[in-house]
């Protein structure tokens, strides 16, 4: 068997399957203005669960996730991302750029996620991007419009809206849909692959259309075609990237290569927090470090996702990320106590899970059945937990933690103790809300106050 997973495009789910054993995997990645919340993160970990479960059933992966870096423009479309944070954090906008790259990478390691084999940077793909929009221009699939942006000519590539079902014909004027481009546009849904420099002195670049930056959905054909030889087995994206990101980047890179580019278009549901779509406008964005703040390892938050299903929508919540972590911890004691680890060998029932459409809710409900099962053999219970683990990447064999006290955190029981003496609760109470944020567990019992790693 092989993973077989819903692909958007044929919208039903399909095997992927590869001649020479080797997949091609391509996953949009962050527009590094800021950090990625958990919401990004949950995409991010999809491509992970896909790549590693293809490698369970016997295929190799080749993976690449871009760095967009320049031309993804604000909502209003008036301003480019990066530019709009330069100004805020009044740093240069590369400088922005690495800085939330590295912090990327920090967060993939906290989440355990194996690094793609390549990050291509969009800065540093501009010449591709100029390779790419020439071709587009000689097939007659591009045209250069009199305010000198280069624009795709949607009408030029008959698929266009086979991915999201949007067809052109659909696609009105008005529809919010990067009109802001309006200028020299033939047609309300071209895109502009290079866009003229005009007021713009920072991020720019020539070209042989004069200087100027590159549209945000140029970047993924370039750097997916070029950097996957030609060929993209799996694709990878949030659900909002469906249209038009996608939809635009599958026209450029099928009227470059005169063939289905894409075997297979993945998306992933978007995640909620505490029932409300993430934003700053609602002040809900929750990052990977605030999980890490609150005394929860970050592979709670793992395991968070891997109890829902890719393709739904799930809602996250401070308590489900403190349940997890509690499982975490539980399971890695009994990991502990089942015996040393031999070979691994094959659970069919756990792969069989896996490779249909990445079913990892029921994979822990099964791990969590066969842990409570007095008729299985530790022996067993630990083969099936680490079979599993391959895929889940919860670090199961990690020995349960035996963390030392900071010299602050012993000051603050040693105070709380001295204002449970003095009877002074308010104090004590005050105390025990910041020793639980730093991860403590306190507990109170006659013979005084006591505490856990929670
Ligand atoms: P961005 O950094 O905004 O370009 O987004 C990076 C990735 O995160 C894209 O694949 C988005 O589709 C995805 N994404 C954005 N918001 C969410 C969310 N709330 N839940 C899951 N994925 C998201
Ligand atoms: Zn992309």
């Amino acid at each position: 068997m092989v993973l077989s997973i819903y692909d958007t495009f044929s919208r039903t789910p399909s095997e992927i399957t590869s001649h020479s054993g080797m997949v091609t995997m391509y996953c949009c990645g962050p527009t590094v203005y800021r950090d990625a919340h958990v919401g990004n993160l949950r995409t991010f970990l999809l491509s992970d669960l896909i790549a590693r479960t293809i490698k369970l059933s016997g295929l190799s992966v080749e993976m690449i996730q871009n760095i967009t870096d320049v031309g993804h423009m604000s909502d209003d479309f008036q301003e480019d991302k990066m530019l709009e944070q330069s100004k805020r954090e009044k740093i240069d906008p590369f400088e922005i750029a690495r800085k939330y790259e590295e912090r990327f990478h920090q967060d993939l390691a906290n989440l355990n996620i194996i690094p793609a084999q390549k990050y291509p940077r969009a800065s540093e793909s501009i010449q591709l991007m100029h390779k790419m929009i020439s071709a587009l221009i000689d097939k007659g699939a591009a045209y250069v419009g009199d305010d000198r942006c280069v624009y795709f000519d949607a009408q030029s590539f008959a698929g266009y809206g086979q991915i999201s079902g949007n067809r052109l014909d659909a696609l009105k004027p008005g529809h919010r849909y990067e009109y802001v481009e309006d200028g020299a546009k033939k047609f309300h849904a071209d895109w502009a692959l290079w866009k003229a420099a005009g007021n713009r002195k920072e991020m720019i670049w020539d070209s042989p259309w004069g200087p100027g930056f590159p549209g945000w959905h140029i970047e993924c054909s370039a750097m997916s075609l070029e950097f996957l030889h030609g060929h993209v087995n799996v694709h990878v994206g949030g659900i909002d990237l469906r249209f038009p990101h996608h939809e635009n980047e599958r026209a450029q890179s099928n009227s470059i290569t005169g063939v289905e580019s894409v075997d297979l278009w993945v998306h992933g549901e978007h995640l909620l927090f505490e029932g409300r779509k993430m934003s700053k406008s609602a002040g809900n964005v929750v990052l990977l470090d605030d999980v890490i703040a609150k005394g929860f390892d970050p592979l709670a938050l793992r395991l968070c996702f891997l109890e829902n299903r890719y393709r739904s929508q799930m809602d996250l919540s401070w308590q489900s990320i403190s349940a997890a972590h509690e499982t975490i911890k539980r399971w890695r004691n009994k990991v502990a106590t089942w015996g040393d680890a031999s070979a691994i060998t094959t659970d069919s029932t756990i792969l069989t899970f896996l490779e249909n459409d990445l079913d990892t809710p029921r994979v822990i409900t099964y791990l969590r059945s066969i842990e409570k099962d007095s008729n299985i053999s530790n022996a067993q219970k630990l083969n099936a937990f680490n079979f599993a683990d391959q895929v889940l990447g919860l670090d199961l064999t990690r020995a349960p933690e035996e963390r030392e006290l900071s010299a602050e955190l012993k000051e603050l029981l040693h105070q709380r103790d001295a204002a449970r003496t003095a009877k002074n609760w308010e104090r004590s109470d005050e105390l025990r809300s910041i020793l639980e944020s730093a991860g403590l567990e306190i507990s109170d019992s006659s013979s005084g106050q006591s505490w856990s790693w929670r």
